[in-house]
């Protein structure tokens, strides 16, 4: 499709859907934004806070400052045009700078820039009515929804208008808006506010809009753009739909792409439809240019969204205020959210190879959010783990240091033959300590990696009460993760392609957590056999190529593991090309961890790190050569006598450890048993094992 688009933009760009121009005609720019979701910040290329250094690298991207600079522009180049700037919802939730600010700072900055009209996202109810009423007594441009109904007595009766209309260049313009009806299962909108059907509730309002004398209809809506097809085809007269909350990238150009921009829907009348979308987070300004007939009906329509890159210089002022603002952010990462009993661990050499507790802790957070929509299985994928926590207090820092990516929690509905094969993709890399290992809530499973990929899955169930059953492969069940592994990030293309009803847009992952961690402080880390190792104690993992030739046992020793751990030795699985698309349509955060090769990255998670660590996102490198000991691992062990804790390099095997230590080779076993080891050759790159007294 998109090799049609392209060909199609390099002979025109704009879609002309008659030929000529007309005295009469009327020509509208949109400038649009939906969903930043409080990236005040600028951001990096996973849609995170940018840091210093990646500022310092001009690797940045939006940010308010970017989306006021690009808007003023744009305006300047305008200037004798008719001009909407609009914004499609979305503006709540998903940084620190909401968590700690609330709206106040987004409105003072839209106020700054000037909106014509603003859609009322559904995160707008994030913090209830009460914020919301805030944003639009702050806001000097009009909020609007449509299809949102307030009772008599909500504080929000009467504060919003259903559309607005504008008078520009003699002409009038009304702006309707419409937001996804199950705005109360994703957010919290309260029970004094409902949601009419959108397109019975548009029909409606374009006939109102039509009888004063208004014949071009923009509507500004919040339901995504597959809803946004869909009213496009249902409704006659709406002229253009500028749309948000699916984070859509719409663009001719741009392979990654959900679609052309515009997306072009024919109406009832056979009229066609110009349906626009700018992603999300501030990264892209969107830029349309619609012509109306005099009967006002759109003859052409064309645009592209620009890309706020670091060619897009921050406006002086608002980076200024932005900085200071930012400050106190400092503090929030201080605040304590809870305590901890014991160390939760979430080492990746832990994590992406067995139950840990802070994969425990994480699932199971995720499915307490959403444990009242009917979600009873949650499936984290160990590579979004960043980092243990201590024991103690623990800060929102540092729960942002082992969740950096700002991903939100996701839903959807999945046969069960779907979900083991969802767990059969989740163990089919662990030779590699690959990020896709699922941590998981609400399911138990056992995996042998002496099979086949494709078949080390066996005994998986479900909590059904207070038991467990085995899982139904017919029958369809509630999940949660979050959304980038929801997109197919980590190899689960099954929930890309087969999730039913998916929503991946509630609360921060972080949020999540911290809150699960306030609710349940002091928390108690725990494992509890959720996740069983069955692979047969005698099992070898076939050495690979890139293995160094395995030590060689002294000879006449017959039980000595030979060969080296071939885990650590495992070459980096090559970044998977049907990652890419999944990764792209789903541009969560986390985008480079799906491609995360085997060898684990030196010191990036250490655990100190009080910023979101966006260090820890940087695609690791693709098979680093006998990477170093973690930082914080202890050299090995050289000492005498006294039982010592060594950590694992490439290329050791229990054998060579064993000669290094005791002089004897054949000590190995007593490293194998005094640490539980049922299978003396996998040993894993940064695993600390006890080197008992001699
Ligand atoms: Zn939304």
């Amino acid at each position: 499709m998109m090799k049609t688009l392209r060909l199609g933009l390099m002979t025109v760009s704009a879609v002309v859907l008659f030929a000529g121009t007309a005295l009469a005609d009327y020509e509208l720019n949109i400038l649009h934004i939906n969903d930043l979701h409080a990236r005040i910040e600028a951001i990096n290329k996973y849609d995170s806070t940018c840091s210093a250094e990646e500022t310092e690298k001009n690797e940045c991207f939006g940010g308010i400052a970017r989306v006021k600079t690009a808007i003023d522009s744009r305006r300047g180049e305008l200037q004798d045009a008719n001009v909407l700037v609009l914004d499609a919802g979305d503006q709540f939730q998903g940084s620190l700078f909401y968590s700690m600010f609330k709206s106040g700072p987004i409105a003072d900055f839209m106020n700054g820039i000037g909106f014509d009209a603003m859609a009322i996202g559904n995160h707008e109810f994030d913090d209830g009515p009460e914020e919301l009423l805030k944003f639009i007594d702050a806001a000097e441009f009009p909020i609007i929804s449509g299809n949102t109904i307030a009772t008599q007595d909500s504080i929000l009766s009467g504060k919003y208008e259903p559309y607005v209309i504008k008078e520009m260049g003699g002409e009038k313009v009304a702006v309707v808006s419409v937001l996804a009806t199950d705005t109360d299962e994703t957010s919290s909108p309260g029970d004094k506010i409902s949601f009419e059907d959108e397109v019975e509730y548009l029909k409606k309002a374009v006939q109102e809009i039509e009888s004063q004398g208004v014949d071009k209809i923009v509507l500004l809506s919040h339901v995504g753009y597959a809803r946004d097809k869909e009213i496009a085809a249902a409704v006659e007269r709406i002229d253009v739909i500028v749309g948000g909350h699916s984070h859509t990238l719409l663009s001719s150009t741009d392979e990654k792409a959900s679609g052309p921009y515009p997306t072009m829907v024919k109406n009832p009348a056979g009229v066609e439809v110009p349906i626009v979308q700018a992603y999300a987070y501030s990264k892209y300004l969107g830029d349309l240019k619609v012509v109306f007939n005099d009967e006002g009906v759109v003859t052409s329509a064309e645009g592209a969204p620009q890309l706020l890159d670091s060619a897009v210089v921050p406006d002086a002022g608002y980076a200024a205020k932005v900085e200071e603002l930012g400050k106190p952010l400092q503090e929030l990462k201080q605040k304590v959210v809870g305590s901890s009993q014991d160390t939760i661990v979430g080492d990746r050499n832990i994590c992406r190879v067995e139950e840990c507790s802070m994969g425990n802790l994480v699932a199971d957070a995720q499915l307490d959010r959403v444990k009242d929509q009917g979600i009873t299985i949650s499936i984290a994928n160990s590579g979004g783990l960043r980092a243990s926590i201590d024991s103690g207090d623990v800060t929102m820092g540092e729960v942002l240091t082992v969740l950096p990516f700002q991903n939100t929690v996701a839903t959807f509905q999945l046969k069960g033959s779907d979900i083991v094969a969802a767990l059969e993709n989740g163990v089919s890399q662990i030779e590699e300590i690959a990020g896709r290992f699922p941590q998981v809530a609400g399911l138990k499973y056992s995996f042998d990696r002496s099979k086949p990929v494709g078949e080390r899955i066996s005994d998986a169930q479900v909590k059904e009460g207070d038991g467990f059953a085995p899982i139904d492969p017919e029958k369809t069940y509630g999940v949660v993760t979050n959304n980038y592994v929801r997109g197919g990030g980590d190899g689960y293309k099954t929930f890309a392609t087969k999730a039913i009803n998916p929503y991946d847009f509630g609360p921060n992952l972080e949020q999540a957590v911290a809150d699960y961690l306030s609710a349940n402080s002091p928390y108690e880390p725990y494992t509890d056999g959720r996740i069983t190792d069955v692979t047969p104690a005698d099992y070898t993992p076939p050495a690979t190529a890139e293995s160094p030739a395995a030590p060689a046992a002294p000879a006449g020793t017959t039980a000595a593991p030979a060969t080296p751990a071939p885990t650590a030795a495992a070459p980096a699985a090559p970044a998977s090309s049907e990652q890419a698309p999944a990764a792209a349509q789903v541009p969560a955060s986390q985008a480079p961890a799906a491609q995360a090769p085997a060898a684990p990255e030196p010191a990036s998670e250490a655990p100190a790190q009080q910023t979101p660590a966006p260090a820890a996102q940087a695609p690791e490198p693709a098979a680093e050569p006998a990477p170093a000991p973690a930082a914080d691992a202890a050299a090995p062990a050289a000492a005498e006598g006294a039982a010592t804790t060594y950590v694992i390099v490439q290329g050791d095997s229990l054998w060579k450890i064993a000669v290094q230590r005791y002089g004897d080779g054949a000590m190995w076993a007593k490293i194998a048993e005094a640490n539980g080891l049922h299978n003396p050759n996998l040993l894993i790159v940064g695993q600390e094992v006890e080197l008992p007294a001699n």
